[in-house]
């Protein structure tokens, strides 16, 4: 009967689709409010030097703390709340909570390390993300140069933005400019040159593949070269062995991030790494 009757309306329309609109809906509900609540946590992953096993940052991560499943992973909901325009809301919250903590550690007595915020393309696209980090600078306290902006290369060729003055405006208040992600966005490597990157972090993909498949080395290590050669600083992210780090350090890579060293940490545990590493550190 259903398939005698062609896709009219009331065969889309069934209770099950219905249902699943529902929970779209209701989802969509539950993320708005935690945009105005502020129901989000963020967790810190430490990022080293691979020669000293120096700390040299931390990357800010979002959680969500969802009602009634507990803290999501962004890489449930990122997708959705960038569908639903709701990304920059999302990231605004992040950025401020970011510099705020990076603040709150300085004035702690920490060693002052910059904090890492991924920005989503439409942050650039409909805000003056420019106007927003000056503000949250302002507010927070936090100097620039503690502030690293992580993009991936699909925001970086955005058109109808004004990418190229943005950058060079966000370079001009002191923050840091990353790449994230590198080497897996369809671009061309001339943006390179036209913008005031300081940092490419390899994607975790070619990493995780290190170090027995010789064509993931093979990028790595052109990814590490190209690095010295253009005076930007190279990170490797994912490094989840005491083999892929070897083979990191041999071919000249300076940073890592990865589950090797630490995977991301609730704040107060990211303090108490601190104190602990740094100790370490000063031990060695
Ligand atoms: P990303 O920026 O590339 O962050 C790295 C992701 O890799 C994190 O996942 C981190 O937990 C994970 N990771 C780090 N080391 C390892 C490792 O050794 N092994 C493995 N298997 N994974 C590792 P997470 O926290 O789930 O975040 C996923 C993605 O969600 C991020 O990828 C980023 O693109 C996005 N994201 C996270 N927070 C934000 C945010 O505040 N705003 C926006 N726009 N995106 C965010
Ligand atoms: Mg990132
Ligand atoms: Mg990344
Ligand atoms: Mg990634």
């Amino acid at each position: 009967m259903a398939k005698a009757r062609g896709r009219s309306f009331s065969q889309f329309y069934t209770p099950a689709l219905e249902g699943r609109a529902t929970r779209m809906l209701m989802q969509e509900q539950m993320l708005r409010n935690a945009v105005e609540r502020g129901e989000f946590e963020l967790h810190y992953q430490p990022q080293t030097l691979i020669q000293s096993g120096e700390l040299a940052g931390f990357e800010a991560l979002v959680r969500w703390k969802h009602p009634h499943r507990g803290l999501v992973s962004p890489n449930e909901f990122i997708g959705f709340a960038e569908n639903r325009g709701l990304i920059a809301a999302v990231d605004r919250w992040v950025l401020n909570q970011a510099c705020r903590q990076a603040k709150t550690w300085q004035d702690d007595g920490y060693l002052p390390v910059p904090v890492a915020v991924n920005l989503s393309a439409q942050e650039f696209r409909q805000r003056d993300v420019v106007q927003e980090v000056a503000q949250v600078l302002d507010d927070t306290g936090l100097d620039a140069r503690y502030l690293h902006i992580e993009i991936t290369e699909t925001t970086l060729m955005l058109s109808g933005t004004h990418m190229q003055q943005t950058l060079h405006a966000l370079k001009s208040l002191g923050v840091g400019l990353a790449i994230d992600d590198f080497g897996t966005g369809y671009s061309s490597l001339a943006y390179l040159r036209k913008h005031p990157i300081d940092r490419l972090k390899i994607d975790r993909s070619f990493v995780s593949d290190l170090p027995h498949n010789p064509d993931a080395a093979a990028i790595v290590n052109a990814i590490v070269q190209m690095g010295q050669s253009l005076h930007l600083e190279i990170l490797a992210e994912g490094v989840e062995s005491p083999e892929q780090l070897h083979m990191l350090r041999q071919m000249g890579c300076a940073m890592m991030q990865g589950f090797l060293v630490s995977a991301p940490m609730p704040a107060d545990r990211a303090a108490a790494w601190m104190s602990q590493h740094c100790q370490m550190l000063q031990r060695q």
